[in-house]
């Protein structure tokens, strides 16, 4: 095993948390080093951006390259009701007369290759084929990673910072025990691609499309990809959409409970008449969790290595983004005051929580069986600007806070979690 500490910076993990904080980190002369295990570009869920990322692209330099793509132009999201009933479409631009209010769906495997092509071009050093096993810590400081390669030889890498962008692995989180499933939302989803559908005409062509299940049981996603792809994924809670749909014989067919779900959705099954489904079903669950901590001493966790809430909103790819970005800023500034310590590295945790936090409760609402949006805002309609608001992903440049005091008149939020440190 050969032994190196040649790095300022590891990110352990390829995907848009990881390609973020390595190409700005680096950008400032830093050496970053990215590991990323999957050899070739990989099919992800994921593939809905929501408008704040705008900000975060333009300090990427990835906007020229996003508006040249044939990545379909998203400025709109649309409700419906388990009546089948549409809401007028969520148009972005009716809070911000900005261009960042037009964002994109993307197809990840081209999207994420994207970022990590951005991110050489920046000076990072990327390696694919390289998974993180392990890493290492003295006391509570990380000191390295140990690395497996695709021929199965280990190497040992040392560096001051080291970043967990591995997503759901959550490595870091994993190895500490530092990770909580969100009790009252414990999920599972079912999703493939389709080609071919309905889609609307104009600006509403590239809308994602939000649709609860007759008895509001699940909800589907449906977004419109290139190639005339789109992607279509239920979510329900675990055991109502696997555990209690277990055969005789305890085996579940995903296949069946994914149509049985259609079945129950009629307006999206009658956009997908005679569309032709493009995968095998796949499956994900237990996916609604948060990391106690943010950081340690010389480690940062970023991405949905620190938490995912939930896929209703889109928002994951932007706190991917954003947590990215925020830490890529607290490293930097660790470098100039040479300063590693948990403080330091964490000190972005407090404004990225309270961000999560309305988003967060966003999520309880819409999970509330008795809340409705279309109720809420008759009675509060001077609220649609907040409610866009945060639709929009902008909880950190704006307070989004002033909705919530009469919502929670209408849905139980849940309780706030503080971030934790060492010295708890
Ligand atoms: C059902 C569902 C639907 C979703 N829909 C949306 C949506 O429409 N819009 C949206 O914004 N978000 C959505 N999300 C969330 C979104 O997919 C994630 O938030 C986003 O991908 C997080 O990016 P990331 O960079 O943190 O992690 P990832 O994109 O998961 O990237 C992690 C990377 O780390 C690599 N890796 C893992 N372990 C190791 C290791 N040990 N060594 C080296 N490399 C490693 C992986 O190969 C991967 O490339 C959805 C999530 C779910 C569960």
């Amino acid at each position: 095993m050969k032994t190196h500490h040649t790095y300022d910076t590891i990110v352990i993990g390829g995907g848009p948390a990881g390609s973020t904080v390595a190409t700005l980190v680096a950008e400032q002369g830093h050496r970053v080093l990215l590991l990323e295990r999957a050899t070739t570009p990989q099919f992800k869920i994921g593939e809905s951006l929501i408008p704040a990322t705008y900000w975060t692209f333009k300090r990427l330099g990835m906007l020229e390259k996003l508006r040249s793509s044939h990545f379909p132009q998203k400025y709109s999201v649309q409700f419906y009701s388990r009546s089948g009933k549409g809401s007028t479409p969520f148009y972005f631009f009716q809070t911000n007369p900005h261009e960042s209010a037009v964002t994109w769906q993307v197809l990840r495997s081209e999207f994420d290759e994207m970022l990590l092509d951005n991110a050489t071009e920046k000076g990072v050093e990327v390696r694919r084929g390289v998974g993180v096993r392990e890493v290492l810590f003295e006391g509570d400081t990380a000191t390295g990673v140990v690395t497996q390669n695709t021929d199965g030889t280990r190497e040992t890498l040392h560096a001051t910072v080291i970043v967990d962008s591995t997503g759901q692995r959550s490595l870091i989180g994993r190895q500490l025990h530092l990770n909580t499933i969100e009790p009252n939302l414990k999920m599972a989803s079912l999703f493939t691609h389709y080609e071919g559908g309905h889609r609307e005409e104009g600006i509403d062509e590239g809308a994602t499309l939000i649709l609860h299940t007759e008895e509001k049981d699940s909800w589907f996603w449906s977004i419109p990809l290139p190639y005339n792809r789109t992607s279509i994924g239920v979510v329900g809670e675990l055991d109502y959409l696997l555990q209690n749909r277990r055969d005789t014989n305890g085996k579940l067919d995903t296949q069946k409970i994914f149509t049985e779900e259609l079945e129950k959705c009629l307006p999206l099954k009658q956009r997908l008449e005679g569309a032709k489904q493009l995968l095998p079903i796949q499956t994900t669950k237990d996916f609604s969790y948060r990391a106690s901590r943010i950081a340690g001493d010389n480690w940062v966790l970023v991405g949905d290595a620190f938490g995912f809430l939930d896929p209703v909103y889109s928002t994951g790819l932007f706190l991917a983004l954003k947590s990215g970005e925020m830490a890529a800023d607290v490293i930097i500034e660790a470098f100039e005051k040479n300063d590693f310590s948990e403080a330091q590295l964490g000190s972005f945790g407090p404004a990225f929580v309270n961000g999560m936090e309305a988003f967060r409760k966003l999520v309880y609402a819409f999970y509330t069986k008795e809340f409705s949006f279309a109720r809420f805002l008759s009675e509060y309609p001077e609220h649609q600007g907040g409610i866009v608001d945060i639709l929009s992903g902008d909880v950190f440049r704006k307070d989004v806070t002033h909705i919530f005091p009469a919502m929670a008149k209408m849905c139980p939020f849940p309780s706030e979690v503080p971030l934790e440190s060492s010295a708890e």
